[in-house]
């Protein structure tokens, strides 16, 4: 029976795709794919395989979420196989959660293959543990793009011993930095900002809380880009960037 795989294809670099993800991808018969997915990915789809764009990112227009899951349906219903890639990994501000639960209501069979998010690949790629012992007692993963508004509870996250890993953040950079510091976490915390990680076009910026804003800023550093606060930033180096993908 036709069934959908839901999968994620890493940070950037395509040769940080699993295998199990390019053996789904090999069995696709229609491969969607969003748009922060490296292109080296599809190497390993099928020739001939049907392969659709959808969704664009940083606030340009998207294929509305619905559209995406009535097509993956339509699809399996005709009997193909569907290979779902998304960044990162699928379950990580992904929305893959939810075009899980609508195939799942729609009684399609779906197959989740977990992909390294850009989250912890991303500061790897520069040398930074997220959870090193003795430095963080773990990591947290927040959105710096609410939905309808909500903002994290900063305070809790300033006490929290936790590295902060905020993704989509760069838009809100000021005002993220600014709640931090006034949640108590101190300005010369070593902070970073990544664009393009573990791609040949990565770029970053490390600096201190109190400074990456305008740092990011003059540097005009753009999205996808991810931001890393703690202690652990310290330990970001230059050297730790190779090998590196051609960019997409
Ligand atoms: N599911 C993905 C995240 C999707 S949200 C994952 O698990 O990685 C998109 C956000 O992820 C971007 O705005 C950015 O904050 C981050 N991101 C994704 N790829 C990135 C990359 N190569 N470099 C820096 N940040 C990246």
């Amino acid at each position: 029976m036709a069934k959908v795989f839901l999968i994620g294809a890493g940070p950037g670099d395509p040769e940080l795709m699993t295998l199990k993800a390019a053996r789904a991808l090999r069995a696709a018969d229609v491969v969607l794919v969003d748009e922060l997915v490296h292109r080296g990915c599809l190497a390993h789809a099928r020739p001939g395989a049907r392969i659709i764009e959808v969704g664009k990112r940083g606030g340009s227009q998207s294929t509305p979420q619905v559209f995406i899951e009535k097509m993956m349906l339509k699809i399996v219903d005709a009997g193909q196989t569907v290979a779902r890639l998304k960044g990162g990994d699928p379950f990580v501000f992904g929305r893959g959660g939810e075009e899980m639960q609508a195939l799942l209501e729609a009684g399609v069979e779906v197959e989740v293959i977990p992909g390294i998010t850009a989250g912890i690949g991303v500061p790897a790629a520069l040398g930074i543990p997220v959870t090193h012992r003795e430095i963080a007692c773990g990591v947290t993963f927040v959105t710096g793009r609410t939905r309808d508004g909500r903002e994290p509870n900063w305070e809790a996250l300033a006490r929290s011993g936790t590295t902060l890993v905020v993704y989509m953040g760069l838009r809100r950079l000021e005002q993220i930095a600014s709640r931090l510091g006034k949640a108590g976490l101190p300005e010369a915390t070593p902070a970073c900002a990544i664009e393009n990680g573990t791609l040949r076009t990565q770029r970053e910026i490390v600096s201190t809380l109190a400074g990456l804003p305008a740092a990011a800023a003059r540097a005009r550093l753009a999205s996808p880009a991810i931001i890393v606060v703690g202690e652990v930033v310290r330990f970001a180096r230059a050297s730790a960037l190779e090998p590196k993908a051609r960019a997409a």
